[in-house]
């Protein structure tokens, strides 16, 4: 792309587009109201009094007691370093379960704690395997920690949390968990589920802007990082410094938090509750039923079996001889909706659609079949 010349550069304005892809989906016009409220400092204390309404939402949405629950500024890949470098010390085992793109990134994110990944791999679109879990604890009686996405966005395959927390916990090892694509879309129930450390995203099922990741640690993952003799690696995502901001009412300054950002989040997450997180799920599950109907008739097969299929995130097989990318572009075009494509080895061979938040809706759905319908014919 040829640089624009600066004397040319006015406002931007966005198209408008129905975002049916892996993230960011649409946001509701009035969390977007609220990110155009005045800015007050972000150690007022009106806003003091927001953060404390917004860590009980947050409580709410993954369902647990948690004190420290709290958006962290930055996108959901700062949500997983903030679990990763507090959680894991030089030298610490940690299992880390791949069947998808971000399972990747969770074994970069233990390398650069210095730690040692013991990988468990499983096919893309299928499940995390418990029983190679159990095998690699026993193997691995040393491991403190075992790591997985719950919801895989690459894949559309959800994985059993309760069950591979329950077996890490058996053999004494705590647990990281991805639910940047579950959270607000299907249960994620961090309390009854006894998650460690966990962290979201605000720009999928949460319906609000990229850029901040809710997280939650668990009291026994706090007292391991209040615990550690060594400094957390990095100094903005150490939990010892952030306690001071997010986890008491003191508030000493960290950093300048993105305050409009998280007006935005509150207005997200009063949406929630005044929704109610069932009702939420059973939205993304009724809109997920439609498309398939529309799906099955269009010929176009679902890659997750039934069982693991993640409503929120449709993964189905490009049909033979079609230009996936040259379809994308047409839907972009001519209907201003967005599908994603695939990333990794399924790059090419499906398409992503999401039915994420705000964007899960039976007008959505109608757009989508219709669109893709007519590309297609
Ligand atoms: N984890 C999962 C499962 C994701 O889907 C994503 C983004 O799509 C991330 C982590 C990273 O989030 P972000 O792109 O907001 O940094």
């Amino acid at each position: 792309m040829v640089a624009p010349s600066l004397d040319k550069i006015t406002s931007f304005t966005p198209p408008q587009r129905t975002l049916m892809g892996p993230g960011p989906s649409n946001i509701n016009p009035r969390v977007l109201s609220a990110m155009s409220l005045p800015v007050i400092g972000h150690l007022d204390p009106a806003f003091a009094g927001m953060m404390e309404e917004l860590k009980v939402l947050l409580r709410y949405g993954f369902q647990t007691k948690n004190p420290l629950t709290y958006p962290i500024s930055g996108p959901g890949s700062v949500g997983m370093e903030n679990c990763f470098v507090n959680m894991v010390s030089p030298g610490d085992k940690v299992i880390v379960c791949r069947n998808g793109v971000f399972g990747g990134r969770m074994i970069e994110n233990v390398e650069r704690s210095r730690g040692i990944p013991v990988i468990i791999d499983d096919t893309w679109g299928e499940p995390v395997d418990p029983n190679k879990v159990e095998d690699a604890l026993k193997k691995n009686p040393d491991a403190r920690i075992v790591a997985f996405v719950h919801a895989e966005t690459s894949t559309g395959c959800e994985s059993d949390a309760k069950l591979l927390a329950q077996i890490a916990h058996k053999h004494d090892a705590m647990v990281i968990v991805d639910t940047v694509t579950s959270l607000g879309g299907c249960p994620v129930l961090v309390d009854e589920w006894e998650l460690d450390a966990v962290y979201s995203g605000t720009q999928k099922c949460l319906s609000c802007a990229p850029g901040l990741s809710p997280v939650t640690f668990s009291e026994r993952a706090v007292d391991y990082v209040t615990k550690r003799k060594d400094k957390v690696q990095s100094w903005f995502m150490d939990l010892n410094l952030i306690l001071n901001y997010w986890g008491n009412t003191a508030r000493t300054y960290h950093h300048t938090a993105p305050v409009n950002a998280l007006y935005g989040l509150h207005e997200a997450m009063v949406m929630v509750k005044e929704e109610g997180l069932e009702n939420a799920w059973a939205r993304h599950t009724l809109h997920h039923q439609a498309l398939k109907a529309g799906f099955d008739v269009l010929g176009l097969q679902f890659v997750v079996k039934e069982e693991s299929r993640l409503p929120q995130m449709n993964l189905v097989t490009i049909p033979e001889g079609i230009d996936e990318a040259a379809v994308r572009q047409e839907l972009l075009n001519e209907f201003n909706l967005e599908i994603g494509a695939g990333l990794g080895p399924l790059a090419g061979k499906v398409w992503r659609v999401g039915l994420m938040g705000y964007t899960a809706q039976k007008e959505s759905v109608i757009l989508c079949l219709s669109a893709l319908g007519s590309v297609l014919a």
